[in-house]
């Protein structure tokens, strides 16, 4: 009797620290949501913008095989935008894109905004 009176209350304690860890990490959660997202707002544009860079870098290649083209040559927008689903996507701070050569990656004018 005693014996499960003790297993249970440290069953009981088990799920109190369990809870309590839950909720701890909800808290960094909610505190790096903030802090990413938040007034300053600098590292979610940025990856958006990048990834953006990314997929025109993608349609700049897609489109100088199915072109036939070289690595100097420079296309249009409307002739990437058929390889990006949804079009072509603008930076999400307002930067203005360089599509460039088909050799070099597409850049952003925001400082920051640039692939790896
Ligand atoms: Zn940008």
């Amino acid at each position: 009797m005693i014996e499960n009176e003790i297993g249970g209350s440290g069953k009981a304690r088990a799920v109190v620290f369990f809870a309590l860890i839950v909720s701890t990490g909800g808290v960094i959660v909610a505190l790096h949501y903030v802090s990413s997202y938040g007034p300053r707002c600098r590292h979610l544009p940025s990856s958006t913008c990048i990834n953006n860079l990314r997929q025109i870098d993608g349609a700049k290649l897609q489109w100088a095989l199915e072109k036939t083209k070289g690595t100097n040559d420079v296309p249009f927008v409307k002739d990437i935008a058929q390889h990006i689903p949804g079009g072509v996507p603008n930076c999400p701070v307002g930067g203005v894109y360089t599509l460039g050569p088909v050799a070099e990656s597409p850049r952003c004018n925001i400082a920051g905004h640039a692939l790896p």
